[in-house]
């Protein structure tokens, strides 16, 4: 027997399945001619956060675009810093935004699809497998440094301005003999597995990456961890091992992962994978006194997505807006297709920003009314409610008191061809339709300061006397038209115009004055049906109270 082949044994003996075997177990997938299979691979070391989110929507858009699959995979290789409920809040959010999942983690605690287990924590044999292969060929060993060791010889580089790592001489276990490990194994010393790296600093690496392009770096020379003490992976050995068994063919990641890419490409090569397409996404950016910036989980509320839950935004306009940021062709595309699923936008990668996209909240109101506005307003009641009941709980107790009014409230200017576009997010709401509920609405008489006072009262007297709630729009118009002349306003808008002078104002400026009487503002949907849903007796009740206290 070899020495490798011994060495191999010795470390990893009681591993008896063979790489084959998994290459039969996992076979090619069997996908139409340019369909991309692509993951998100989620640490479950914290919760959903906005950039895991992006990416999950960059790599489902991909999916969608050519026909392919788009899995989840759990990365917990890392048991210190996992926290509990990580993996439940990242695949349950995924779902509540509509980010489908093929395979993979298809809720929390389901696996599906031919490639399990996705589930790092319970591949360990795999890896250790693919370990074994590479001590038997001379391409990986046993190192018996200890983490002080380890510290010596870094702050030693550092102090000497050598580049830190383990390479070169410093890599002291490289070409330790089988009797020297066996010896130190007996000794009960730990160790873990290190790649015995072929490559040079001195050499270049090209890749052609799917988002970036031509980048060039230096080749991996580091005997960088394949397999810890305990015998689990580190990331990179893990994902050259699962994007390979689970026939990735785009990994599209963080562009943190960019300078890590030699290594990656060393091992695919090393174990004899073809690598996938890397494609490294930009990290979503913000602007903080004039610089552009890394949105970030401790300063940002914006990057934990719950932020976007408990604002009230709608789990479609932050996807509608997430997609602006991954493609500036959306926009134009969605004008075009309003009411296409999002699914049928031709995604391409190569167009997405290399620097990183701006986050921009304004914006993401205004892709956030354009949704609610899509909505009519039985679902509009619907998601309000489901919206107040966690979040704002007086607020649903309010408007869950007589539903059919609440519902009257929100189809006015909506359930019509042109909704107005005012809400952007639930928490809006309540100042949206204070003057429907008692509870919020305060009158505030704050009339056009060109209007003298006796022209108002007077005014308000006449339409209280005249008004009724069965009158269609024109009806309601004519109604503050037929009060102009003997008030000496104009009751048409041309003519007024023409002669301002000869006017007091016009019906229009007496339809802000009841606006003002009956809702306490100046902007609102349109009145006519405001009255209507306030109802008869409540409208003529803010009426007589303007009057009095004008
Ligand atoms: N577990 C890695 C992370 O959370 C995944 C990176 C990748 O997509 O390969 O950053």
């Amino acid at each position: 027997m070899s020495q490798n082949k011994k060495m191999a044994e010795l470390l990893l003996g009681h591993i008896t399945k063979t790489p084959e075997y998994y290459e039969e177990l996992y076979p090619a997938r069997n996908l139409p001619e340019g369909a991309r299979v692509v993951r998100i691979a989620p640490s479950p070391t914290g919760y959903l956060h906005l950039g895991t989110l992006f990416m999950a929507l960059v790599n489902r858009i991909t999916a969608d675009s050519t026909g392919g699959i788009f899995y989840t995979r759990i990365e917990d290789t890392d048991k210190k810093r996992e926290v509990e409920g990580g993996i439940d809040d990242i695949i349950n959010g995924l779902i509540r935004f509509g980010i489908n999942i093929d395979e993979g983690f298809v809720t929390p605690t389901e696996q599906k699809g031919d490639y399990a287990p996705y589930k790092q924590s319970e591949r360990a044999e795999i890896y250790q497998c693919f370990a074994k292969k590479l001590i038997e060929e001379g391409l990986a060993y046993p190192c018996f440094c200890t983490a002080e060791e380890l510290v010596a010889v870094r702050e030693e580089q550092e102090k000497n301005k050598i580049r830190t790592g383990y390479h070169g001489e410093f890599a002291v276990h490289r070409d330790i003999t089988v009797e020297e490990a066996e010896a130190l194994i007996k000794e009960g010393k730990p160790y873990v597995i290190r790649l015995k790296s072929p490559g040079s600093e001195e050499n270049r690496v090209f890749v052609d990456d799917g988002i970036k392009g031509k980048v060039e770096l230096p080749e991996n020379d580091e005997d960088f961890v394949l397999l810890k003490s305990d015998g689990i992976p580190t990331y990179h050995f893990a994902h050259a091992v699962d994007d390979h068994l689970m026939r990735t063919t785009h990994v599209i990641r963080g562009d943190e992962w960019l300078s890590s890419v030699p290594k990656h490409i060393q091992l695919f090569k090393l174990l004899g994978f073809k690598p996938p397409k890397f494609c490294h996404v930009a990290p979503i950016m913000k602007l903080d006194s004039g610089a552009k910036r890394k949105i970030s989980k401790r300063k940002d509320p914006e990057a934990a997505v719950h932020y976007f839950a408990e604002e009230g935004y709608d789990a479609k306009s932050v996807i509608e807006y997430l997609m602006t940021i991954a493609s500036s062709e959306f926009e134009d595309w969605r004008r075009a297709n309003a009411t296409e699923p999002r699914q049928k936008f031709k995604f391409n990668l190569k167009k997405m920003s290399v620097s990183g996209a701006l986050f921009d909240g304004d914006k993401l109101n205004d892709v956030s009314k354009n949704v609610v506005a899509t909505m009519n307003s039985e679902t509009v009641v619907e998601k309000l409610c489901e919206w107040a009941k966690e979040f704002d709980p007086e607020f649903y107790e309010v408007i869950t008191r007589d539903i059919a009014y609440t519902k009257a409230v929100f189809a006015i200017d909506r359930d019509c061809p042109k909704p107005r576009k005012d809400i952007a997010k639930w928490n809006e709401a309540k100042a949206y339709s204070a003057y429907f509920f008692e509870e919020y609405y305060t009158p505030c008489l704050e009339f056009p300061e060109n209007i003298d006072k006796d022209s108002i009262k007077a005014f308000l007297s006449e339409y209280a006397k005249v008004y009724s709630v069965e009158d269609t729009k024109e009806e309601w118009f004519g109604r503050i038209k037929a009060i102009c002349p003997s008030l000496n306003f104009a009751a048409d808008t041309k003519e007024y115009k023409a002669n301002k002078e000869a006017y007091k104002g016009s019906a229009g400026d007496l339809s802000t004055v009841l606006r003002i009487a009956v809702t306490g503002r100046r902007n609102t949907p349109d009145l006519c049906s405001i009255m209507q849903v306030l109802g008869r007796e409540e409208c003529i009740r803010r009426i007589n109270y303007a009057i009095s206290n004008i």
